[in-house]
Formats: structure tokens, sequence, C-alpha cells
């Protein structure tokens, strides 16, 4: 008797699905590409719950006749490509024929459609799990409908794997963007649980992205254009100084397609070298055409990698265009003629050059000066005063740690302090020591049951893209209880009206480009707290001063606030804070 059994069809198309639909985002990328495909000029996408219980795009494309539609969900049915032939010559985003199939497979899903201008009849056509459950004739408008709801709902496994709504609706926003920015001349309007998020009117490139990124994009960006007979590179860059932490707003697009791309992003990166941190990420919208013969997209299941003959030199085009992009920006700052510079400038100003603004720091500080007590810690960066400790870090019973009363403790580099336990010698990193301090010091104050919160006399407008919004948002609850006030607007501002007395301005911007770059990062590293998470975000921002010559109390201070902290091993970041040398290593050294 035969033991190998065909699969069944729709077995076989579900574990096609685990390829290509991921998640709800994989679905919405597959549905608006086939929309894109099918020559539509308006594109709706609605969802409920971050696509779990419906994903539906509607629009006015070509439709699908009614045999097709007996067909198209099956696997590789797809009316784009005929003979292998063609795999070479691609000018439309699918050609797999396996979307439909594999998302009809592991979802409800139902598709109506008309391909005819002059009647209202179309046909819909029901699928539950790859099975085939109605097929009617309906009244439809020209063009097509595909609703997909209940994703994996036959795969629990795969449905409880789906992250937040959060997390899943950022997967969805990211998408979006990098279709609807690669197809600008295309209206696109979004809608997530009866929220209109996006509403894009067909534009130009550079509207689009002002559009999709909020208006005080417009001044961040810098063209970038180059013509070559290997590729034709156009698009933008951001000016050095919107540069962010977070990896954000990159965007490569090869024929129309987005791709990641990390040998290109290095290209960009150089043609940034000397003007950004090296820890920033710069912001940029490239859209590279190069003939299609030299090119492979079809190497990876989901399309976003590629493989290109001439590498090393759009490699080499890319930095030069963008650093002469970026060259020309400093030579003729971008004059914006809608004012009139002299009603702008004051007439004692009128004709003196410009000063090159300043950063400002002040030399002297030294965190550990104003150390008065373990927690009564006065910097520039805090407002202090306005709490009280009952609580006050104990100094370190002797006994424990056997540190000898007068402490023989001095500081290395203006990096390192050495000093001894009973054991040998022990380095201390100062700054990862000065975080842990400052981390129990601001997680204390901050799991108080209601925090201060003070008005701020300026209330501060920070600017933030829309997901990063919807993640604000949704922390919103926690960060009240915490103190902060704010207010979300459209054009993506928010304005923060009241922060915990802990902060001052220069902080709160830094804190919500880290909330943002920590809480990016999903939420299985998110293991901690909100209020760990700031505990960290502060002890870091506190700890930048730390790498100075300090005095001898100082040190003693700070040696005994360390090993009094809960955990005097390990940073906040967890990072190793000291490391001892015992007395048999040291005299291993002379053996
Ligand atoms: P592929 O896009 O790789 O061809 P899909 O499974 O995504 O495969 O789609 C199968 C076929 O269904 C497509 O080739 C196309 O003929 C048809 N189709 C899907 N969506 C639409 C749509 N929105 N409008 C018109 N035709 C569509
Ligand atoms: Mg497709």
């Amino acid at each position: 008797m035969s033991i190998i059994k065909l699969l069944p069809e729709n077995v076989a198309n579900q574990i096609a699905a685990g390829e290509v639909v991921q998640r709800p985002s994989s679905v919405v990328k597959e549905l608006l590409e086939n929309s894109i495909d099918s020559g539509a000029q308006t594109i709706k996408l609605y969802i409920k719950d971050a696509g779990k219980t419906l994903i539906q795009v509607i629009d006015n494309g070509s439709g699908i006749d009614k045999d097709d539609l007996k067909l198209c969900c099956l696997r590789h049915a797809t009316s784009k490509i005929t003979n292998s032939k063609d795999l070479f010559n691609l000018k439309t985003m699918g050609f797999r024929g396996e979307a439909l199939s594999s998302i009809a497979s592991v979802s409800q899903i139902t598709i109506t459609s008309n391909c005819l201008e002059d009647s209202n009849l179309g046909n819909q056509i029901k699928i539950e799990g790859g099975n085939q459950t109605a097929f009617n004739e309906v009244v439809a408008i020209k063009g097509t409908s595909i609703s997909v709801k209940n994703l994996f709902y036959n795969i629990p496994a795969r449905r409880n794997f789906l992250k937040s709504d959060n997390v899943e609706l950022k997967h969805i926003i990211d998408e979006f963007h990098r279709i609807a920015l690669s197809n600008h001349k295309i209206n696109f309007v979004f809608t997530n649980n009866d929220n209109e998020l996006f509403n894009l009117n067909k534009s130009i490139f550079k509207e689009r992205i002002i559009r999709v990124f909020g208006r005080s994009s417009e001044q961040k960006l810098i063209p970038v254009e180059e013509n070559t007979e290997i590729a034709k590179i156009k698009g933008f860059v951001f000016k050095p100084e919107y540069s962010r932490k977070t990896r954000s707003s990159q965007f490569f697009f090869i024929n129309g397609r987005f791709i990641k791309n990390n040998h290109l992003h290095h290209a960009i990166k150089t043609a940034y070298k000397g003007l950004i941190l090296d820890d920033y990420h710069p912001s940029y919208f490239i859209k590279i055409d190069v003939p299609l013969e030299t090119i492979d997209v079809n190497i990876h299941p989901n399309k976003t990698e590629i493989k290109f003959d001439n590498d090393q030199s759009i490699y080499a085009i890319l930095i030069s265009s963008v650093k002469h992009s970026l060259g020309q920006f400093n030579i003729s700052p971008t004059i914006d003629f809608n004012s009139n510079v002299n009603l702008n400038t004051p007439y004692s100003f009128k004709d003196k050059s410009a000063n090159i603004p300043r950063v400002e720091y002040d030399q002297a500080f030294n965190p550990f000066n104003n150390l008065k007590n373990p927690v009564d810690v006065k910097s520039k960066d805090f407002v202090f005063e306005s709490y009280e400790s009952d609580d006050k870090l104990n100094v370190v019973d002797e006994m424990n740690l056997g540190l000898s009363d007068s402490l023989p403790a001095f500081q290395l580099d203006s990096r390192y302090v050495i000093t001894k336990n009973r054991a040998g010698l022990v380095i201390i990193n100062q700054k990862r020591a000065q975080q842990r301090i400052m981390y129990e010091v601001f997680l204390k104050e901050l799991s108080n049951k209601k925090n201060p919160s003070q008005t701020l006399l300026f209330p501060l407008k920070l600017e933030f893209d829309n997901s990063e919004i919807e993640y604000l948002k949704s922390i919103k609850s926690s960060l009240i209880h915490l103190g902060f006030k704010f207010t979300v607007f459209d054009d993506n501002l928010i304005e923060i009206s009241a922060v915990h007395p802990f902060l001052n301005h220069e902080l709160i911007n830094n804190l919500f480009q880290d909330f943002i770059e920590y809480g990016d990062i999903s939420e299985n590293k998110l293991s901690h707290t909100l209020n760990d998470l700031v505990a960290k975000v502060l002890s870091k921002h506190s700890s930048y001063n730390t790498n100075v010559k300090t005095n001898q109390k100082a040190i003693e201070m700070m040696v005994n606030n360390l090993f009094a902290c809960k955990d005097s091993r390990i940073s906040p970041f967890g990072k190793l804070i000291h490391k001892s040398i015992s007395l048999s290593e040291i005299s291993n050294f002379f053996k």
C-alpha cells in the first residue's frame, strides 16, 4: 500500500500561507498590491481590531470576471504570468498566484467584483478555510471589494501568536506607508475602527511624503536626483539635524516596489558621515529605477528583498548623489520665497551675519559635587527640591561588603573607580554605577501611587509620525499616571502641558524619543513596566556627565550608594557595573 499521499489542496494552501501570510499586515500588503495591479485609481482600506477581525480593501480597478472569480483563490491562479520568461519582465506587484489562495485558506473571505463599466451586476464568492461556501450574482459597481474576516480563525496557534492590537496596527501602518508612498498617483483612504487615519489624494511624490508624515516634514526634505544608465535615482533625504535615534522613515523603492537593503542603507549612512552622530539614523525616501532585466525580485517570498546585477555601482552612485545634495544644501540653504526676509528680521540684526547656534553645556558641572546625602541630588537637569524622600539609601553595612571605614577608593582615567573589598580588588564603571543609583531612586519615586504633576510655563510641542502617535496614545493613561499631561493634535503634533517635576524641558524631547525607541522594540523586549522604562530613560540621561574627575568624598559616596542598591552588579541596561579581581588571582599574577 502506498504511504505517500498528496496533500489535500486546502492543507497545501495553509502551508503556503505560512510563507505569505504572517500577520494582518501581510494580508493588507497583498490586497493593496492586487488593487494596484488592477489599475485602480482609488483604494479604500478598512480594518477592525488591527485587522484581526476584518481587513477590507475596496478598489475601482479592472474587476474580476465570473470565471476568474471562481479560480482566483486556487493555488497558482494568476493572470499575470503565462510562461517562465514573463518572470523576468515583471511590472506588476504579484506574479506567484499564491496570495489569495493562502489568505482564503486561513480566514473567511468574501470577494465581490464587477468587471463591466456599464453594468451594476457583479459576482460574489465566499470561501471559509479554503472551502467555497457561496457563489452569487450581486449588485456591485465596477471594481473589486475583498473582505478578510477572522484571520487564522482555523489555526488557533497562529491566531494566539498575533501581537497586541497596537503592535499589529503599527505593522499595518508601516505597510501602508510603503505602498502609499510608492503609489502616490493613487488615492488612498485608510480607516481603522471607524477612525480615519489617512485620506490621501493623488499627488506628486513630495506632496505624498508630506501628507503621510505631516506638514512639518516639508522643511526637512532635501531633494536627491541622479540619472545614469545603470540607475535613475530620485527622491528626498531629511536634513541631517532631523536624523533620529530610531530607524524610522527609511524607504527604498526599486522600480516602484518597496525593498529593504542593508547595503544601500549603508551607502546613505556613509553619505551622512560626519554630519550626524553615530547612533543616529537619517530618514530617506529614495526611488531607484533600474532596467528590469538587471534585477531579480523573486528571491524572497515577500518580495521585499531584491538582487541587483550592479550592486557596487548603485552603491557608489547613491553615496555620491546624496552627498552632493547634502553639500548643496549646506552652501545654499533653501529659501522660503513665500516670506519676505526683511520683514522677518529686526532692523538692528539686518546686516549682521548669522551666528552659528551653539550647544551650551556647563563644563564645570559635576554630578557628585552636590551630593550632600545620597538622594538629595541637585543637578542642572533635575528639579529635586520638589520631592521629599523619607527613605534615604542606607550607607552599607560594613560587614556585608567588607569595605573599610575610611574607604580606599580612587578614580582611574575619570571613568573607573577602584576600591577593595575583603576578597580583593573591585573595579567600578563609574557611569554605569551612577545609572544604577539614579535608576533605583527614580523607580522608587515613580512607583508612588500618585505622582506629582508640574504644569509647564510654556507647553512643549513635539512631532511624531502616525504610528508613533498611535503608540503614544496607547500608553497615554500610564503617562498620565506618571504626571504627564498631553493633548494629541492633528498634523502629528502632541502638546505636553505638564510633566513630573523630575523633568526639565530639555529632557522631555529625549524622553519621548526614547519611549518610542524602547517601546518600538515590541513587547517581548518590553517586559518591563512603563515606570521601569521611564526610570531607565531618566537614569540614562542623568548619567551623561558622569565621566568626569570627581573629588574624593563624592567617589566614596558613590561607592557606598552603589552597594546599597538592590542590584549593584548590573546597570539598568543590563551591563556589568563592577568586576572583582580576587586575591588568589592577584597572587597568580606573580607565580
Ligand atoms: P497574483 O497577484 O500573484 O497574480 P493573487 O493570489 O494575489 O496572485 O491574485 C490572483 C489573481 O486574482 C490575480 O492574478 C488577479 O487576476 C486577480 N485579482 C486579485 N485581486 C484583484 C483585484 N483587486 N482586482 C482585479 N483582479 C484581482
Ligand atoms: Mg497578488
